[in-house]
């Protein structure tokens, strides 16, 4: 690599997370690898997210949050694997060497990798557009790693958190979502402090590390929803071969998405939006109360939003138990004249 390739990583990317050493780093950046000691009785759990300029983020998106974000999406996918963040690589290519926007980027990164307790260890930088991918490392007990594929009937469906808040997040800060391109311009946003409060949903997703390593003995199955939760439910159902009923009603939003929004509008982007970084899970109804009690000692909520049945497919029922018929933008009952 050339020397300026060399300067960027010294001068912004050597100390990320390293604050104090971590345990089972042998080596991190400098040399033509790391070198890393899984802890006997564990497993490791590794996971690859991608960001795109202008497909995953908007161009002169703020390098602070990006930063932040690129590593939480990957943290994400941690959480609900039950896993303890262990280290990351960072690969990334820039359209031209700018000092300041690499601080910010770097910040953000730092940020998150400190809180979190995981250290940057290695990677690769480029020149070209701007993509920032991070390979996340981490730990489980062994035998304990949160699957897709172990979801069983009479199971519970739940959810942490709220959701839509990525999507309507995205939308308020004026930018179109993929599944509606008029959402930005039709949400009831009457105040700057509720737009402020709906862009960090988007800009700085929380991945919901400890409850996610504290449950997994108690869960039957888990994904992280980052693509929305029809999507991200049906992953589950696919790969433990059951289906599930969903009761669209008991949906969770936060106040300020409920107060921006139609029922129609928070319902597709619960379903459809995606960039929420909730976890999805299943788990026996007996446990329910001790997952109450972790997620509230977490300062979190989970909310129960149906079960899984023994026969594939995915009903959406509404409060009254009614099968509904939803899409992108709307929903709409099994009635004469109803779906679309
Ligand atoms: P090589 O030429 O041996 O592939 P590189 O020149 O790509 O090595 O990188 C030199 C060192 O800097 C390596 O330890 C590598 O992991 C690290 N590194 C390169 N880019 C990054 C980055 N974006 N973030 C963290 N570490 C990096
Ligand atoms: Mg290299």
């Amino acid at each position: 690599m050339s020397d300026s390739e060399f300067d960027i990583i010294k001068r912004h990317f050597l100390n990320i997370g390293s604050e104090h050493a971590r345990p089972g780093i042998v080596l991190g950046i400098g040399d033509d690898a790391a070198i890393l000691e899984i802890p006997a009785g564990k497993h490791q759990c590794v996971s690859t997210d991608m960001l795109v300029e202008s497909i995953h983020f908007p161009v002169d998106a703020d390098p602070f949050f990006l930063g932040q974000k690129a590593l939480a999406v990957n943290l994400s996918d941690l959480a609900a694997m039950g896993a303890e963040p262990f280290c990351f690589t960072l690969s990334i290519a820039l359209p031209e060497y700018d000092a300041s926007w690499l601080e910010k980027f770097a910040k953000g990164l730092a940020h998150l990798a400190q809180e979190f307790d995981c250290p940057l260890v290695g990677g690769d930088t480029t020149q070209g557009p701007l993509v920032i991918s991070i390979h996340v490392m981490g730990l489980t007990d062994a035998g304990n790693g949160l699957r897709r594929d172990q979801a069983m009937a009479g199971d519970a469906v739940m959810v942490t958190g709220s959701l839509g808040k990525g999507a309507i997040g995205l939308a308020a800060t004026g930018l179109p979502v993929h599944y509606d391109g008029s959402l930005h311009q039709n949400l009831n946003i009457d105040s700057a402090d509720i737009r402020k409060t709906l862009q960090q949903f988007y800009l700085t997703p929380q991945p919901r590390i400890a409850f996610g390593c504290q449950v997994a003995p108690l869960i039957n199955s888990a994904i992280d929803i980052s693509d929305g939760l029809l999507g991200d439910l049906q992953h589950i159902l696919d790969r433990s071969e059951v289906g599930a009923v969903l009761r669209l009603d008991d949906i969770p939003f936060d106040p300020a998405v409920t107060a921006c929004t139609t029922p129609a509008q928070r319902l597709g982007a619960a379903l459809y939006g995606g960039d929420d970084y909730e976890i999805c899970f299943t788990a026996r109804q007996k446990n329910l109360p001790e997952l109450e009690e972790i997620a509230h000692s977490n300062h979190l909520a989970i909310t129960q939003i149906g079960e899984i049945h023994p026969e594939k497919g995915l009903h959406l029922v509404d409060a009254k138990g009614e099968e509904t018929r939803v899409t992108k933008t709307a929903f709409r009952h099994f009635t004469a004249g109803g779906g679309a």
